[in-house]
C-alpha cells in the first residue's frame, strides 16, 4: 500500500504537511475538487493537537467577550454543518452554566451573552438557551454548591466524542477521493528554488528510509502542523518565514469514573480559585474535565498533565460538586495539548483570539507555502475550504464549488435509518445492543463494514477486555481499513479503550493474540509494540507522581 519510492514520478498539485483536523479537512475538500493531493503525517493521523482537545463542537461562548462575533458566528455554522454531514461523530450537548454570586459575571451579563449566542445562531437545529432561577438549578443540579447560587444558564453545543474520528473519517473520504494520504512520514527537509518549493525530502517512520516527494510548477503546499508550524517553516536552507508565528498554550485534562454528584449533562464552571472556565463533560461513560490554559514554550513532542494542573481540576471540581471529593486516586487518564495560537507578546493565555490565519509566505521567501495559524477542531471544514479555494487562486485558476457544505463523511447516518434497526436485528443474537449502540456511535454506517469481519470470523465478536463495549474486530479493521500501524494508534486514536480502563495495559495480549491471528503480525513486532505502547502512556498520559507510587496496576510490562 505504501509505495513511497514512486512519490518521484507523480509531481502533486497540493501538499499538506500534517494529518491533525485541519490536515485532513484540506486534503479531503482538496481531492473532491480534482486536485492531485498528498498528506504526510509524521506521526499518526490525529496523533497532535487534534487528539488532545475538549472534543466540543462548540461557538466559543467566551468569544463574545472579545467582540469576535464573526469567529462565534463562524464556529456556530460548523457546528450546524457537522451535526448534519457526521451525525455519528458530532452530537448535540446540553451545556449549563451555574452563575454565582461572587462569579465575575452576573446572572444578566450571561444572559445577553447567551442571547447574542442564539442570533449568531439563528439558523441552529438546536434549541435556543434557557437561564434557570436559583430553585429549578437547584432542583435539576441537587449536587451543585449552593452556597452563593443565583442560578444558571442552560444551552447546547455539540461534542465530537471521538475527535480523532472526526479527522480520520476526513482522511478516509480524502483517501476515496484520490489523495494519497500518509502517515509515519516526516518532511525532514524542504527544497527551495528561487523562492518555490521544488520538493520534500521526507522519513518513512515505519522503515526509516527517506523518499521524496514531487512538486511541479503550480504545486502549493499548505503547512497544517498546528503548534510545529514554526518548526516546519524551519526545515528549509534559505528562509521562507519571519518571526514566531505560533505562541503555543497548554491546555490538560483529567478522565475519572462516574462520581457522586456527577450531572447527567455537561457543565461549564467558573474556577473559584482563578476565575477561568473550564467544563465538566459526560464523556463514554466517564468524565472528560478540562481544560487549562498555560504559556507554553517546551518541547512539543511529549507534553502530559503536570500534578499542579491535575490537582487544579479536583480542586475546582470538588468546589462546585463538593459531594465528588475527587482525589488523585480518582484519576483514570490524563492528557494535555498545546493549543496553536497565534503568537501574542504578552497577552493572558485566555484572551488571545482562537481565529485562524492563513499566512502567505510570499513575501518571506516561499512563494508557494501558505500555513495555518491557529484554528479549532470545530471550524476545520472552513479552513479546508479557504485553504483549497487560495490554491486555485494562488495557480491563477478559476475556483470551484466546495462540496464539502452538503457532503456526508463516510461513516455518516442518523440513529433512526430504517437501516441501523435491520443490522442489530441482524447480529443482536451475537452481539448485545449496548455493544451495537456503541460501535454506531464509532462507525455509524461503516460498521456493517466492521461486522463483516465479524460474519468472516465470529470469534472477533469478543470483547477486547472484560467490561469494554469494544469487540476484537475493531483491531482488525483499524489495521486493515484504517492505516493504523501501532498499539498506540488502534487503542489510543481508532477506539478509545486505553482510556477506560488501566491505560490500556489490560488488554495489550488480547490486542497482540488478535493481530497475529489476523494480522500476520510476528511476537517480535507485537513486544516491541508493548514497549512503545508503554513508553507511550509513561510520556503522554500517567501523570509523574503515578509512576512514581509504583501502582501495581501499572506494573504490566
Ligand atoms: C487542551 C485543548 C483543548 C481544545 N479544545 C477544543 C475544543 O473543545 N473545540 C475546538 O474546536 N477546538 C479545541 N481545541 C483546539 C483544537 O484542538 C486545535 O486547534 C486543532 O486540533 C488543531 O488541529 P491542526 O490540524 O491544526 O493541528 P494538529 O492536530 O496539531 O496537527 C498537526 C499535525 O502536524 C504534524 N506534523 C508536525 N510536524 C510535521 C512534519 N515535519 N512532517 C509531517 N507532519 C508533521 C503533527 O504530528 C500533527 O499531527 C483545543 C486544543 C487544546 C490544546
Amino acid at each position: 500500500m505504501r509505495n513511497l519510492p514512486t512519490l518521484t514520478d507523480q509531481p502533486f498539485d497540493l501538499i499538506v504537511i500534517g494529518g491533525g483536523i485541519n490536515g485532513a479537512a484540506t486534503a479531503r475538500d482538496a481531492a473532491l475538487r480534482g486536485l492531485r493531493t498528498i498528506l504526510l503525517e509524521k506521526n499518526d493521523f490525529a496523533g497532535g493537537t487534534t487528539s488532545w482537545s475538549s472534543r466540543l463542537i462548540h461557538g466559543g461562548l467566551r468569544y463574545l467577550e472579545y467582540f469576535e462575533f464573526h469567529l462565534v458566528r463562524e464556529s456556530l455554522h460548523e457546528r450546524e454543518v457537522l451535526l448534519r454531514n457526521a451525525p455519528h461523530l458530532a452530537k448535540p450537548l446540553q451545556m449549563t452554566i451555574p452563575i454565582y454570586r461572587s462569579g465575575s459575571r452576573s446572572f444578566r451579563i450571561i444572559q445577553v451573552g447567551m442571547v447574542l449566542y442564539d442570533v449568531l445562531s439563528y439558523d441552529k437545529s438546536l434549541p435556543n438557551h434557557r437561564m434557570l432561577s436559583r430553585q429549578k438549578t437547584r432542583q435539576l443540579f441537587r449536587a451543585v454548591d449552593a452556597d452563593g447560587l443565583a442560578g444558571a444558564a442552560q444551552y447546547y453545543d455539540g461534542q465530537a466524542e471521538h475527535a480523532e474520528r472526526l479527522c480520520l473519517e476526513n482522511i478516509l473520504d480524502a483517501q476515496t477521493a484520490g489523495a494519497t494520504v500518509l502517515n509515519y512520514a516526516k518532511v525532514e527537509d524542504i527544497h527551495l528554488t528561487n523562492q518555490r518549493i521544488t520538493g520534500l525530502t521526507c522519513r518513512d517512520g515505519l522503515t526509516n528510509d527517506t523518499f521524496e516527494v514531487a512538486t511541479h510548477d503550480q504545486t502549493v503546499v499548505v503547512n497544517t502542523s498546528g503548534p510545529w508550524v514554526d518548526e516546519v517553516c524551519g526545515l528549509s536552507e534559505s528562509p521562507v518565514s519571519r518571526g514566531q508565528k505560533i505562541g503555543g498554550t497548554k491546555g490538560s485534562h483529567i478522565i475519572v469514573d462516574a462520581f457522586p454528584g456527577a450531572p447527567d449533562s455537561a457543565l461549564y464552571v467558573e474556577a473559584k480559585s482563578d476565575g477561568r472556565p473550564f467544563f465538566i463533560i459526560p464523556w463514554l461513560g466517564q468524565y472528560l474535565i478540562g481544560t487549562t490554559d498555560e504559556r507554553y514554550d517546551g518541547a512539543l513532542d511529549n507534553i502530559k498533565a503536570d500534578a499542579a494542573e491535575v490537582d487544579y481540576l479536583l480542586a475546582e471540581t470538588n468546589a462546585v460538586l463538593p459531594a465528588g471529593r475527587l482525589t488523585r486516586e480518582d484519576v483514570r487518564f490524563t492528557y494535555a495539548g498545546v493549543r496553536p495560537l497565534p503568537y501574542a507578546e504578552g497577552k493572558k493565555a485566555g484572551s488571545i483570539s482562537r481565529d485562524h490565519i492563513l499566512h502567505d509566505h510570499s513575501k518571506e521567501g516561499a512563494t508557494n507555502l501558505i500555513s495555518l495559524i491557529g484554528g479549532k477542531l470545530t471550524t476545520h471544514r472552513q479552513v479546508g475550504e479557504e485553504f483549497v479555494n487560495a490554491a486555485f487562486r494562488k495557480r491563477g485558476e478559476a475556483v470551484p464549488a466546495c462540496p464539502t457544505h452538503t457532503r456526508p463523511l463516510p461513516g455518516a447516518i442518523l440513529l433512526d435509518d430504517p437501516r441501523v434497526a435491520q443490522w442489530c436485528d441482524r447480529y443482536t443474537p451475537l452481539l448485545s445492543s449496548q455493544t451495537l449502540d456503541h460501535l454506531l456511535g464509532i462507525y455509524g454506517a461503516r460498521t456493517l463494514d466492521l461486522l463483516a469481519l465479524v460474519d468472516a470470523s465470529p470469534e472477533l465478536a469478543q470483547p477486547i477486555g472484560e467490561g469494554l463495549l469494544d469487540i476484537q474486530a475493531q483491531i482488525v479493521f483499524a489495521v486493515r481499513h484504517e492505516m493504523a500501524h501501532t498499539f498506540v494508534d488502534i487503542l489510543r486514536r481508532r477506539t478509545t479503550v486505553c482510556m477506560h480502563r488501566n491505560y490500556g495495559f489490560d488488554v495489550l495480549p488480547v490486542v497482540a493474540q488478535v493481530l497475529r491471528e489476523h494480522c500476520g503480525w510476528s511476537e517480535e513486532m507485537c513486544d516491541r509494540n508493548i514497549r512503545t505502547y508503554h513508553q507511550f502512556m509513561e510520556t503522554n498520559c500517567i501523570p509523574d507522581y503515578a509512576l512514581k507510587q509504583e501502582s501495581p496496576s501499572l506494573q504490566t510490562a
